[in-house]
């Protein structure tokens, strides 16, 4: 289903109540934006739960909770974007809690996808695959610029054009050179800084690669946003010019619980 049909739906529902409420609870990062983004977010969510199946794994029960908390923050990244609603995806796959990957294990929201690639590409295509209690500590706090539903929403994105790069499909051709000149300039800089034991302000885990760097500055767009847009103007205005939208201005008018957090 294409987004822009979802404004005219006849069948247009009312958000049910219980669901806002856990978004009132769960995703401080949705109750954040601009009103008028609220209201797309509610039909984008309705949406993505009709269309994506959640099943649980190792013994989780899916419930309301469970998929309107992860599809709300899914959703914050096809705000305003004329495209549909993760079209290569299938399904959502929840454990109840970190499941180690063989090959890495990350101090900070576990990255679970480390082993999808090696599952066949049908799977990376298909399939995003999350831990409860992981989306949890990425969801409470908005300003640690740790999400684990971004990054994996944002792996999603990048893999849209048939390849997992670092580059999500831009449209315009111009949009491709200043991609990789400005996430090609800025991944290497953090790739030099790693390697020299320097600090970053981006995480490191983005030196992995560039679909990792991607993914990263995703996750430290909406939730760091007015840092990213002070220390890094250029990659804070190539990401907003992808995701349509502008959080450091709306975190600037109404200052979130550590939005502001300068580590
Ligand atoms: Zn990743």
């Amino acid at each position: 289903m294409f987004k822009r049909w979802l404004g005219r739906a006849p069948q247009d529902r009312p958000f049910p109540r219980e669901w806002a409420e856990i978004l009132d609870q769960n995703v401080p990062l949705a109750r954040a934006l601009p009103e008028q983004d609220q209201r797309e977010l509610e039909r984008l969510i309705l949406a993505f739960v009709d269309e994506k199946t959640f099943e649980g794994a190792g013994g989780f029960e899916v419930d309301d909770e469970v998929r309107v908390t992860i599809a709300a923050q899914a959703c914050v990244l096809l705000l305003h974007r004329d495209t549909e609603i993760y079209p290569e995806l299938d399904t959502v796959l929840v454990y109840p809690s970190a499941y180690v990957a063989k090959t890495r294990t990350y101090d900070g929201p576990v990255v679970i996808e480390g082993d999808v690639p090696r599952l066949g590409e049908s799977w990376e295509r298909g399939l995003v695959v999350l831990a409860w209690d992981a989306v949890q500590r990425g969801t409470a706090d908005v300003g640690d610029g740790h999400n684990v539903v971004l990054h994996e929403f944002a792996h999603q994105l990048d893999q849209e054009d048939g390849v997992m790069d670092g580059a999500p499909a831009l449209g315009k051709r111009g949009r491709y050179a200043t991609w990789a000149r400005v996430l090609g300039d800025e991944f290497a800089d953090l790739v030099d800084r790693v390697h020299a034991g320097r600090a970053a302000d981006i995480d490191p885990y983005g030196a992995t690669s560039p679909p990792e760097f991607f993914a990263v500055v995703t996750e430290m767009f909406f939730e760091k946003a007015v840092a990213l847009r002070a220390r890094h103007p250029e990659l804070y205005a190539t990401l907003a010019d992808f995701y349509q939208q502008d959080p450091a201005s709306f975190a600037a008018a109404a200052p979130r619980r550590s939005a502001f957090a300068d580590d």
